[in-house]
């Protein structure tokens, strides 16, 4: 029998924000941690990005900001960590989403590459829920403007993430700060190695909840596609994005240069595209993801980390320029499309030397990625063998019948077609700084400006 968020004991007033919110039930995730959390339990979770992981804490903890607390102190009483800005944005926003019927709730968002000013004034009266990244977060700790003593919640949102990131230390100095009678609600994609054993440390007596990947994500499909060299990447990728049913599109690159570069050619070949990386200044970070949302930029060009937390159902399509260099980093990007249940395509670009890095991926997912080729652009160079490669060389389409890629086109249905588009962009000028350049699919100044 399936579970609705009015069965599992949620305020009226978070109930009918969900229902504002369009949310008719909950997810598998939300639907086992809720309960657990309501109880009191830590918990141990395992969800993908785009499972609703973020409602499954969020919707709990805020349960607990609706009873009053005795505890003096005007300290936050709930405080999420996340690994990037962007996800701690999104997270924050999704709390103000599910909290909208609670109109004395406080909350802030505490991240690098933003003033420290509106984060000090909103620190200086009482907060109720605090989301952080844990570089900024400490730097406020540092200054003691933070008191933890009301703190009841504790949540560490994509915990393997930020052990990746080398935040271990500054983690352990942040929980170390809190009470030890909190609620440790700790969700990462795996308790192996480190992460495990942070786990251990900062819980007491978990609950563990382990949610399949498949059963919550919308469905994406998936491709890989060989290609010969850098030009014929580029020729491929061209074709994709003018032929294909895209919506909007994230594309992955290995460089935070190259994601400039790439934007910059994109866009003088008259797409609506821009990019995002880590060096961005904030302003432009949080700009260029509001014109993604909004519908203003149709491809983003952007790094692993500046694209954790990307939120926008309309992404259709995931395309990795270069391929990852951590393979779960794969599960992460192709998890921007698929989004709130909906249907999206991954499309993977690898040269015929990456042969080892497919393979990592392959041995991580465990599972081989479709291969895919487009007529009349098939790879030429012979590919290299792995060491243990029985079968040799697999070109075929692996759904059979016609074409792989016309074939995969004519059964995609909706979006608005070729990504030509004139819109207003962001981007870096030849001066290096970062600016708002005029519209149109002419060459626009400030775009041109190639990446050093
Ligand atoms: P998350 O995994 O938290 O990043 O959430 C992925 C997406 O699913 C977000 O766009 C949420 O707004 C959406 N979402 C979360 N829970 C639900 C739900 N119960 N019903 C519909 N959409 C949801």
């Amino acid at each position: 029998m399936s579970v609705s968020f009015s069965d599992l004991n949620l305020d009226k007033s978070l109930l009918s924000a969900l229902e504002a919110a369009g949310y008719q039930s909950p997810t598998p995730v939300q639907a086992e941690t809720i309960p657990a959390a309501l109880d009191n339990h830590d918990l141990m979770a395992s969800a993908q990005t785009g499972s609703g992981k973020t409602a499954a804490f969020l919707l709990p903890t805020l349960q607990k900001l609706i009873q009053r607390t005795t505890k003096p102190g005007k300290g936050p009483r709930a405080l999420v960590l996340t690994p990037t800005r962007e996800l701690a944005q999104q997270v924050e926003k999704n709390a103000r989403e599910y909290g909208k019927n609670m109109p004395w709730l406080r909350t802030v968002t505490l991240v690098g590459g933003t003033s420290f000013g509106q984060q000090i004034r909103a620190l200086g009266r009482p907060i109720d829920l605090v989301v952080a990244t844990p570089g900024r977060l400490m730097d406020h700790m540092r200054q003691g403007r933070i008191d933890f003593s009301r703190l009841e919640v504790l949540i560490l949102d994509e915990a393997d993430r930020m052990l990746d990131m080398g935040f271990i230390e500054d983690i352990e100095t942040i929980v170390a700060a809190t009470p030890q009678d909190r609620q440790t609600l700790l969700f990462s994609a795996t308790w192996d190695g480190l992460v495990g054993k942070l786990a251990q440390k900062l819980t007491n007596n978990p609950q563990r909840i382990d949610i399949a990947r498949q059963e919550t994500q919308g469905k994406i499909d998936e491709q890989l596609l060989y290609c010969d060299d850098l030009r014929h990447k580029n020729r491929i990728l061209d074709h994709i994005l003018r032929d294909s049913d895209i919506d909007q599109a994230v594309i992955f690159t290995a460089t935070k240069a190259m994601t400039e570069q790439l934007a910059d050619e994109l866009y003088e070949k008259g797409f609506s595209a821009n990019c995002l990386h880590g060096d961005m200044p904030q302003g432009w970070r949080n700009r260029t993801l509001m014109d993604l949302r909004k519908g203003r930029i149709k491809i983003l060009v952007a790094t692993d980390v500046a694209a954790r937390g990307i939120d926008v159902p309309s992404i259709t399509h995931v395309i990795n320029y270069d391929l990852p260099k951590q393979a779960e980093d794969y599960v992460h990007r192709i998890g921007r499309t698929g989004r709130a249940g909906r249907s999206g395509l991954a499309i993977s670009f690898a040269e015929v030397n990456e042969y080892i890095k497919v393979h990592k991926i392959e041995r991580y997912l465990n599972r081989k990625l479709p291969e895919q080729t487009i007529e009349g652009m098939e790879p030429t160079r012979k590919r290299s063998k792995p060491a243990n490669n029985k079968g040799g060389r697999r070109r075929s389409n692996s759904s059979g019948g016609k074409g792989g890629w016309q074939a995969e086109q004519g059964r995609r249905n909706g979006g608005s077609g070729n990504s030509n588009g004139g819109h207003k962009s962001y981007g870096r000028g030849r001066d290096g700084n970062y600016s708002r350049s005029g519209s149109g699919n002419r060459n626009g100044q400030a775009r041109s400006a190639q990446a050093k």
